[in-house]
């Protein structure tokens, strides 16, 4: 830690790691799946109760309404958790936004729900990495930086849906980004300290596709068979996947007894365009796709959903970002690389708002979204000092122009 100044290595001397663990263990045993809203909500207290211990107002914001297309074609409302906002120094200049998420992948139903040690230093447990651990030494980090006289304001947001593509909370991440010098997002960075750089964008999509029942034995040829449209949909656009887009048709609902043409398919697809270009390609794609098949197959379609998460291309202000976090990294004798990845988070959705954002600053661990997933014990303290010292940096120079 030869590049600290004295003045950092007093406040950064405060981060321990027994409390950030201890955080992570307990918040990592409460099940928080996505739809779990009595979950989420006894997370979203948990974190209340341990966040308090900064300055500043917790508010709990209510979910935006959000639908989901059922397997009969009609859009249903999602139930979601609320959204935990942390807004200190308000007044400030200079501000900051902060952002997690407290949901997992794993539904109250799943296996996977308990904490072990693989070694002294591999904790396996569910939202260990993505991202308990993450919430937890964010919270460390930022009392440190509250001990070095602090003169940034901050807003910290931690949502309930963003595993899921945070649509009831997408309104709130871009009202809080607004006029912010720099983002921090607390997903996982892989063992190594290899931190995500470019990400596509994705959009969910359902297709609901209306043909005309018939009997498939007397008149089948008065039927207009949804089923076979819709298959003949996902064909195409599975089609349309090329370097810079990739589609996955994922599911189709519906259909009718045997005796019947049905009249009824539900095609629900993932699309993620690499670039912003990509992404009008990936729209005109659709778009095409759902005209020639409505046309050929004589039957309606309708088509729920869109790309929620814009793509996250590098421009220089994040590129300076980065800059000043792997300087911070380094001088801690924690250095860290940057590659691009094929996943998305809401640091996305910062991006869109031309909010430099850093989206892996929280804990090292792997094999998130399975029930292998794991965090590496001795990230925690060191990615709260990462955390404590990018403030304090931002707070004395200033954001990187
Ligand atoms: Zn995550």
């Amino acid at each position: 830690m030869n590049g600290l100044a004295g003045e950092e290595r007093a406040f950064l001397e405060t981060i321990e790691r027994g409390p950030i663990l201890d955080r992570t263990l307990a918040w990592s045993e409460v099940n928080s799946g996505t739809g779990n809203i009595a979950g989420v909500t006894a997370m979203a207290g948990l974190l209340a109760d341990a966040f308090a211990a900064l300055p500043g107002e917790i508010a709990l914001a209510e979910p935006a309404p959000v639908e989901k297309v059922d397997a009969e074609g009609r859009p249903r409302p999602v139930e979601a958790g609320r959204h935990l906002v942390l807004r200190v120094r308000p007044g400030a200049g200079r501000r900051v936004i902060l952002t997690g998420h407290m949901d997992t992948v794993y539904p109250a139903s799943h296996p996977f729900q308990h904490c072990d040690w693989l070694d002294a230093d591999t904790l396996h447990g569910p939202g260990t990495a993505d991202m308990k651990g993450g919430l937890s030494l964010l919270l460390a980090g930022l009392a440190a930086y509250e001990q070095a006289g602090p003169t940034l304001g901050y807003d910290v947001l931690i949502n309930s849906d963003e595993e899921t593509g945070s649509l009831s909370s997408a309104a709130l991440i871009a009202e809080l980004a607004q006029g912010k010098l720099a983002a921090l997002t607390y997903e996982p960075a892989l063992p190594g300290g290899i931190m995500a750089r470019a990400r596509p964008g994705s959009g969910n999509f359902a297709a609901v596709v209306t043909g005309r029942s018939a009997h498939a034995g007397r008149n089948p040829e008065d039927g207009r068979n949804a089923l076979v449209a819709a298959a003949d949909l996902a064909q195409r656009l599975h089609a349309a996947r090329r370097d810079g887009l990739t589609v996955n048709p994922a599911r189709i609902e519906g259909g009718a007894p045997n005796n019947t043409v049905p009249d009824l398919a539900v095609l629900h697809f993932n699309m993620r365009p690499r670039g912003p270009a990509d992404l009008a390609a990936a729209q005109a794609v659709i778009d095409t796709a759902v005209a020639d098949v409505a046309a050929a197959h004589q039957v309606a379609i309708h088509v729920h959903g869109g790309f929620s998460r814009p793509p996250k291309p590098i421009a220089a202000p994040t590129e300076r970002l980065f800059a000043l976090v792997s300087r911070a990294a380094a001088d801690l004798g924690e250095p860290m690389t940057w590659q691009d990845t094929g996943g998305v988070c809401d640091g996305n959705n910062i991006a869109a708002c031309g909010v430099p954002v850093i989206d892996t600053m929280g804990a090292c661990g792997g094999a998130i979204h399975s029930p292998g997933e794991f965090l590496l014990a001795g990230s925690l303290a060191a990615r709260a000092r990462l955390t404590a010292l990018v403030m304090y940096r931002l707070d004395r120079h200033g954001a990187p122009v």
